[in-house]
């Protein structure tokens, strides 16, 4: 069963959320303050990370930043500013989803769900397809790695996901609400920023290879083999 952090400093949130994973039948461990959060992550395989911002000793940006050095984990960040430069913070320091305070534990389980379970369904793909090739960027599910001209790149999980799936619809425009449905399973409010700043990491992370995505206005993207 996949094992699930909880980094929060404030206990009865914790405790609630322990409970929720705990009765879906998650492992739980649990810490109330970031340095904590990321030794229990250095010493135990753990599946998905829920961390808060604000936390004593370490904040969740520095933990989470310390983690991606490292690992591609899914993390959830919680928050409880309602802050659009704390959301985007979040996704350049390479996030994957964000929860504004009060958020209804249901719905953080859900998205934790939805996060584990793309991540199972990219796994069990490999049989058939574990690896392709498109102009130098090579996609290999198994390790959830991709390779450009042969150097390692290092994405989020996110990243992957969304570079995963154009490359599979290659030539194919993908409009923005089938990507964000694609990889959240569920719409933002609006929130395309969101989306553009996983692009924009992305495509940094890609280098020259960047062309291939192109943004097709007002609609979405396409990956292009040649250009
Ligand atoms: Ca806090």
């Amino acid at each position: 069963m996949a094992k699930i952090l909880i980094v929060e400093d404030e206990k009865i949130l914790r405790e609630i959320l322990m409970d929720y994973f705990l009765n879906d039948g998650y492992e739980v461990m649990e810490a109330s303050d970031g340095k904590t959060g990321l030794d229990l992550y250095q010493q135990h395989e753990v599946d998905l990370i829920i961390l808060d911002i604000m936390l004593p000793e370490m904040d969740g940006w520095s933990v989470c930043r310390r983690i991606r050095k490292t690992s591609d984990v899914p993390i959830i960040m919680l928050t409880a500013r309602v802050d659009e430069d704390d959301t985007l913070l979040g996704f350049e320091l390479g996030a994957d989803d964000y929860v504004t305070k009060p958020y209804s534990p249901a719905v953080l389980l859900a998205r934790a769900k939805r996060l584990l379970d793309s991540r199972a369904r990219t796994n069990k793909t490999i049989n058939t397809n574990d690896s392709f090739i498109i102009n130098g960027i090579n996609v290999h599910f198994p390790s959830r790695s991709i390779t450009v001209d042969g150097e390692r790149v290092s994405l989020t999980h996110t990243e992957f996901e969304i570079l995963a799936y154009l490359m599979q619809n290659q030539g194919i425009v993908i409009s923005r609400e089938q990507l964000i449905m694609k990889i959240w399973g569920y719409a933002y409010a609006g929130d395309d920023r969101t989306l553009n700043t996983h692009i924009r990491n992305l495509r940094t992370k890609l280098g020259n290879k960047a062309r291939h995505i192109t943004t097709v206005v007002r609609t979405g993207y396409k990956f292009v083999d040649s250009l």
